[in-house]
């Protein structure tokens, strides 16, 4: 017998899911994220299509164009090419979360991988089909809806080789990387072994096609502006000068003219920049960014604290003055909106570990003296 024992695995009938149009895609995302205005346009639009190539071929758990309105006729001989995306910013900018909120939206599993742990088959680390597995995992070994799953492969910036010119020598970190990426980014059969890793040798495999998995990769590409703006000073001598010359300017402004040949300069290897064509950019979170990250989301920081003293019976706010200086303290770090939950923990610490034995408190104000001196709430009783 053959060592690749396919385990067939059939589906029951599920209900078919409706694709959201961009806009309402967008609104979700903003219910969850602040800002990357841009970033979600693009990714919007990137993922209703992707999910309309599964319509048009009559595949995935999703309505077709006919069952939506039985007169439209479409060409289905026109192959609609994948187009996987690149998100491209710094740290705790919102590029995970983004992914993230996608695959709950539209409903399908989700998978994040970080790139620096991948390695090419045969060495020691973790095989691509792992990725696939863990998606399968989180669709609960259904199939069908695991092919149609996102994958985020955060660190991308981190598996790029190090000099333009193709490697003589084997770059395992690198470019052996990037090719095992690229064969499942571009599509393949791959064969999941439902255990997972190299210790169950004579385990059967579930075979998952990769063609239809949407892949977001990310990366900080610290120091990819100015592979931009040399390139844009050379070409557009106006334009790129400028942008060299206002050396204060946000790097996510040059960060947003940046092609696919930049990243390649960068390091990444041509065939997989091909295999993205769409480059979102992130850039840095404002002052503002920052303090609305904390009040406004949906699972915003400050609600789900609110949650916690709710349950105590207590009112907890958390004043305009409070939220600008644990900004502000942010702001000096440079771990985006990441940093915020470690100064807010902090800050909230002893108050947590008080207030349930404190009787008849009503409600808690937190102003900015707590934040910047470690001060005591102002505590209402009844
Ligand atoms: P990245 O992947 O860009 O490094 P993440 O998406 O992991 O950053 O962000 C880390 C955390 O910071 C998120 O879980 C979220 O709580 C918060 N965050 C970052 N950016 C945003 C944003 N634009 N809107 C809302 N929250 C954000």
């Amino acid at each position: 017998g053959s060592l690749t024992e396919i385990i067939d695995t059939k589906q029951t009938e599920k209900p078919k899911k409706i694709i959201p149009s961009p806009s309402v895609i967008k609104k979700k995302l903003d219910e969850y994220s602040v800002g990357q205005e841009e970033a979600k346009k693009l990714i919007s639009v990137a993922v209703y299509n992707h999910y309309k190539r599964a319509a048009l071929n009559n595949k995935g758990p999703f309505i077709t164009p006919e069952e939506i309105s039985p007169d439209i006729k479409i060409d289905k001989e026109i192959e609609l090419e994948k187009s996987n995306v690149l998100l491209v910013g710094p740290t705790g900018t919102g590029k995970t979360l983004m992914a993230r909120t996608l695959a709950e939206l539209i409903d399908v599993p989700f998978a994040i991988t970080d790139a620096t742990t991948l390695t090419e088959a045969g060495y020691v680390g973790e095989d691509v089909e792992n990725i696939l597995l863990r998606l399968l995992q989180n669709a609960s070994f259904d199939k069908e809806l695991t092919e149609w799953g996102i994958i985020y492969v955060d660190e991308i910036d981190k598996v790029a080789r190090k000099s333009e010119s193709p490697s003589i020598t084997r770059d395992v970190s690198g470019e052996g990387v990037q090719q095992a990426l690229l064969k499942i980014l571009e599509g393949t059969e791959a064969n999941v072994p439902p255990k997972g890793g190299r210790k169950h040798p004579n385990q059967k495999f579930i075979r998952i096609d990769t063609t239809n998995i949407l892949f977001i990769c990310g990366g900080a590409f610290s120091g990819l502006e100015d592979v931009v703006s040399a390139r844009l000073s050379e070409k557009h001598m106006g334009f790129g000068s400028e942008l060299i010359r206002d050396k204060n300017k946000d790097v996510g402004e040059i960060i947003k003219h940046a092609e696919s040949e930049d990243l390649i300069k960068y390091g990444l290897i041509p065939e997989l920049m091909g295999r993205m064509p769409i480059i979102a950019p992130f850039h840095n979170l404002s002052h503002d960014d920052l303090v609305k990250i904390m009040s406004e989301p949906k699972n915003a920081v400050v609600k789900q604290y609110q949650t916690l003293f709710a349950m105590e019976g207590i009112k907890l706010t958390i004043t305009d003055g409070a939220l600008d200086k644990i900004s502000s303290l942010t702001e000096n770090k440079s771990s985006g909106a990441r940093g915020l939950r470690t100064i807010i923990e902090k800050v909230m610490l002893d108050i947590m570990y008080e207030i349930p034995d404190k009787k008849g408190v009503k409600e808690c104000i937190i102003n900015r003296k707590v934040v910047e001196n470690n001060s005591e709430p102002e505590l209402k009783i009844a």
